[in-house]
């Protein structure tokens, strides 16, 4: 039987193949091996017993990509969610996560929620940063039902890595879009764990036939030390139009004289908020190299 692996905890992983879910063992084949099963396998299953849905791992099928972090394979996207307002979006920390994406060759939407809660004002703020970074940005109200259909339609039929602070409304919007998803067991219920020091698993949620979400834990303390500050540039896209008016060839855009980057900033045709954090991101990337 063919399934897929949705979980992986102390040993054993747990299939699912559509009419069930199989606790399994990877037996011994897999000692020898360079590939290790990962949550989000597609993976062929020995059936041990029907009744105790037990049974073993015999093959794991190709990967169409593996991501380091989350540890997880065969993703079509990440979805990003923050809040426009209540909790304020921590620009910083969306740049990080759409550089670790990008680095990762994964596409990332990007989505503002409650945006009932703010002003027409904030929302063209948001509107502004973002248009140019390469990424379809939704904004949603999940208490107002706004935007949801452009969420469902980005995720329907996909397998979607959903990251974000707490408290911005994932699992609100989680459960309004798929009510039956039973989504508390798992993932988006990092209240539920939070402060208690319990280790979360990834785990993919089955969310319709041929839809899968995965929360990512521990979102707040995303490190990019998987960087070489001379490469984050090219991930801010809207720099991209004015790179070649640099004077200097591998401009960093940081402090060179004659910097096509730095004078579009000043003309107002990139964001400065994204400039700022690229140049933050830059300069403790080239910190920690030289520690
Ligand atoms: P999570 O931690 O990201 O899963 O966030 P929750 O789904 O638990 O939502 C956090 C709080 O925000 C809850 O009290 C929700 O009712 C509320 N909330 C979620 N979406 C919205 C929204 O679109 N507008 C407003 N005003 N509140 C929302
Ligand atoms: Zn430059």
């Amino acid at each position: 039987m063919q399934g897929r692996i949705i979980k992986g905890i102390a040993g054993f992983y747990y299939v699912d193949t559509g009419t069930g879910l199989y606790e399994c063992k990877a037996k011994g084949i897999f000692r020898n091996r360079k590939m290790k099963p990962l949550v989000g396998d597609m993976a062929e299953i020995e059936v041990l017993d029907e009744e105790k849905k037990l049974g073993n791992l015999t093959e794991l099928l190709p990967r169409t990509n593996e991501l380091i972090r989350p540890a997880v394979s065969n993703i079509d996207q990440a979805l990003v969610i923050f809040a426009a307002k209540n909790p304020k979006p921590n620009y910083n920390l969306l740049d990080r996560f759409l550089l670790m994406m990008e680095k990762q060759g994964v596409p990332a939407v990007v989505c503002f929620n409650k945006t009932d809660l703010a002003k027409e004002k904030e929302l063209s703020v948001l509107m502004d940063v973002y248009k140019d970074c390469g990424h379809r940005v939704i904004f949603t109200s999940v208490s107002g039902e706004t935007g949801l259909s452009e969420i469902r339609e980005a995720v329907d039929h996909k397998t979607t890595v959903l990251a974000g602070p707490s408290g911005v409304g994932k699992s609100s919007m989680m459960n309004l879009l798929y009510p039956d998803a039973n989504m508390e067991t798992g993932a988006v219920s990092e209240k539920i764990q939070r402060g208690k020091h319990t280790t979360r698993h990834s785990e993919l949620i089955r969310v319709g036939e041929d839809t899968f979400v995965m929360d990512t834990p521990g979102f707040s303390s995303l490190f990019v030390d998987m960087f070489e500050e001379d490469e984050i540039k090219y991930y801010f896209k809207e720099f991209e139009p004015y790179e070649g008016q640099c004077r200097f060839q591998g401009c960093s855009h940081t402090h060179e004289p004659g910097c096509g980057v730095k004078q579009a900033l000043d003309e107002g045709k990139i964001s400065k908020t994204r400039y700022d954090n690229y140049v933050l991101i830059y300069n403790e990337l080239k910190e920690k190299r030289k520690w």
